[in-house]
């Protein structure tokens, strides 16, 4: 949609940190963390053997370790936040190059303590824990050591680690090589044009549907020349897992599950009840699709509709939203939980915590960030008027105050898993997008929500799934022999129809190559967060009207200990759900059709009111 390129967002205020990258208190931040450096290295030998002096020197160095953590953090997040608004900023080009030598010496110097705590008897964690400063981490440290189980010895830990990378990691560089210098030839009007990937992904987003599609073609055919490559690299990635799992299994079997499943802090048993849940409501993820697919005038969904935007009905454009106006409705839907939401709002926008202008050398996205000193949080976001960067802002302003709400809390309990990183973020969008809807004025607002609605649900309940799907039958194939062309475009074509069953078009079969997160090879299985963060936050929205004014210091609680517990401890103690059973999973779901509902009725009177005029 057109838009007045006149709006624009602020610009935000780094100065409270350091006033540039010569600013003497960077590097006096740079020094502090070398003294902590050298510090902790000196007590490294203390270490071994692991007895009672080592267990004071390991805290010793744990509170070396965080301090520094903090440190090298603020300078890092300084360097990022001034090359995300320029790419081209020599001095946090150079900055980042000397943080690079800073984070591989953090790395070495604390990997004699991190293998101590993993290979500490339980009698030393306990004594090691009890320790006050040290004590907060409890969480973190029982954590990690509840797959210690896995462990192999300290020189084939190192070996592995080693091997890696020429072996597992060199696999995903050659994936990331292949796809930044692949070129697609796309039909952009009549004339077939040679460009990038990124670039003809960007024509995915098209409004009009045979851009959408020769794009989807183009790009597929693109990976086609490269398929053995990509079959021998994910054959590579998923076999060297797997043979690790083996080696791994020497106390007890160690699945290619295990992983991924704790890295996100939950447990299998409530991976298999999501995905269980997802299967269970199939139909209606499906008739959203085909809801979709009907909205464009067509029978089927295709792989190309993804990340189609809301067809254009004609009429009136609804405008540009300036930056002002937007703060006031995310304020005011935020303030309809609690005044302190509305409030966090305005300061975020009072203090220059927000960064919306428009630049020729800015990074494209939104994320958010923060400084780990002040500990104050920073939006990042290009704002040019549109209703979905109205979104994007409540979106960002989302994870803006889960950062902020923990602010106090010792640093150990400060991270969280991928899992439960978009709860408040989704909370917020969700939160603005109601209001929208209730504020808007005409169809074609009242589509762009409900479709992007509708565009969230079938991606995180059928398109995630059937990555899922089709990587777990991957691994278990991968165990009697690597898979060859042929079987995995059969694979993934299988796992595509076992999802959208009669809603699709037609199955993408090159999804196995052209997914970039089959590929990463630091972690696996990077598609299961996105669905238990999807309905999780969904599930906790629905319980904002039932607990009415109680609810906002229990959504505080429950966001300070998304540092602390599982992702199941944390829905016992706040929600008072097991999210291991079906029940709040299927609530949460039930709520969707809802909006599976009011958007067919859209449709509906859209469609009648289109044939009113002919
Ligand atoms: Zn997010």
């Amino acid at each position: 949609m057109a838009q007045a390129p006149a709006v624009s967002g602020p610009g935000w205020d780094l100065s409270q940190e350091y006033s540039g990258v010569d600013d003497p208190a960077l590097q006096e931040d740079l020094q502090a963390l070398q003294a902590l450096l050298d510090q902790a290295a000196e007590l490294n030998p203390q270490l071994q053997p692991a007895d009672d002096a080592a267990v004071a020197a390991a805290q010793q160095i744990a509170k070396l370790r965080d301090s520094a953590a903090v440190l090298l953090a603020n300078v890092s997040t300084f360097a990022n936040c001034l090359l995300s608004v320029d790419a081209k900023h020599g001095g946090a080009q150079m900055l980042n190059g000397t943080l690079q030598g800073y984070r591989k010496q953090f790395g070495d110097v604390f990997e004699a303590w991190s293998q101590f705590i993993d290979g500490a008897t339980a009698e030393q964690i306990e004594s090691y824990l009890s320790d006050p400063d040290v004590a907060p981490s409890a969480f973190q440290v029982h954590h990690g050591r509840a797959r210690s189980h896995e462990k192999l010895s300290l020189a084939e830990e190192s070996l592995v680690n080693g091997l890696s990378q020429d072996g597992i990691h060199a696999w995903g560089r050659l994936y990331d090589q292949i796809a930044g210098s692949l070129q697609c030839e796309v039909l952009v009007g009549n004339e077939t044009r040679s460009m990038g990937l990124a670039q003809t992904s960007g024509l995915l987003m098209s409004a009009q549907d045979s851009q959408r599609q020769a794009a989807w073609q183009a790009i597929n055919q693109a990976w086609q020349a490269h398929e053995e490559s990509c079959t021998a690299g994910i054959n590579a990635i998923a076999g060297w897992r797997l043979e690790m799992c083996k080696q791994r299994s020497r106390e007890q079997p160690v699945h290619f599950l295990d992983a991924p499943v704790h890295m996100n802090r939950i447990g299998r048993a409530t991976l298999d009840t999501l995905l269980q849940v997802a299967a269970d409501n199939k139909a209606l993820s499906q008739r959203a699709a085909a809801l979709q697919a009907r909205a464009y005038g067509k029978s089927g969904f295709g792989p190309w509709d993804l990340r189609a935007p809301a067809p254009v009905l004609g009429g009136a454009d609804s405008g540009a939203i300036s930056f002002e106006q937007a703060v006031e409705v995310i304020a005011s839907a935020y303030g309809e939980v609690h005044p302190d939401m509305a409030e966090f709002v305005r300061m975020m926008v009072r203090e220059r915590w927000v960064e919306g202008t428009i630049g020729p050398n800015k990074a494209p996205g939104a994320h958010c960030t923060g400084f780990a000193k002040s500990r104050t949080p920073r939006v990042y976001m290009t704002y040019t008027g549109g209703q979905s960067d109205v979104i994007t802002l409540a979106h960002e302003l989302g994870h803006a105050l889960h950062s902020w709400v923990m602010r106090d809390l010792p640093e150990s309990q400060r991270s969280y898993g991928m899992s439960l990183a978009e709860t408040a973020s989704t909370f917020g969008e969700t939160l603005v997008r109601d209001a929208l809807l209730a504020q808007s004025t005409s169809a074609q607002q009242r589509l762009d929500i409900l479709w992007e609605e509708m565009s969230a649900l079938t991606a995180f309940m059928l398109n995630i799934p059937t990555r899922f799907e089709f990587e777990r039958n991957l691994y278990t194939a991968r165990q009697q022999r690597p898979l060859r062309v042929q079987e995995l475009k059969d694979m993934m074509a299988e796992a595509w129809r076992a999802w959208y069953g009669d809603a699709l078009a037609e199955p993408d079969e090159m999804f196995w190559a052209s997914k970039l997160h089959f590929y990463i090879s630091g972690l696996s299985f990077y598609n299961f967060p996105y669905l238990f963060g999807y309905l999780f936050s969904l599930g906790l929205y629905a319980r904002r009207d039932a607990n009415g004014q109680d609810f906002y210091p229990r959504y505080v609680a429950l966001l300070r200990d998304t540092g602390r517990m599982t992702a199941e401890e944390l829905a016992a103690k706040h929600l008072d759900v097991s999210l291991e059973e079906p029940v709040f999973w299927q609530q949460t779901v039930d709520a969707l059709a809802k909006r599976v509902d009011a958007f067919e009725a859209l449709l509906q009177e859209i469609e009648t009111r289109n044939r009113g005029r002919k």
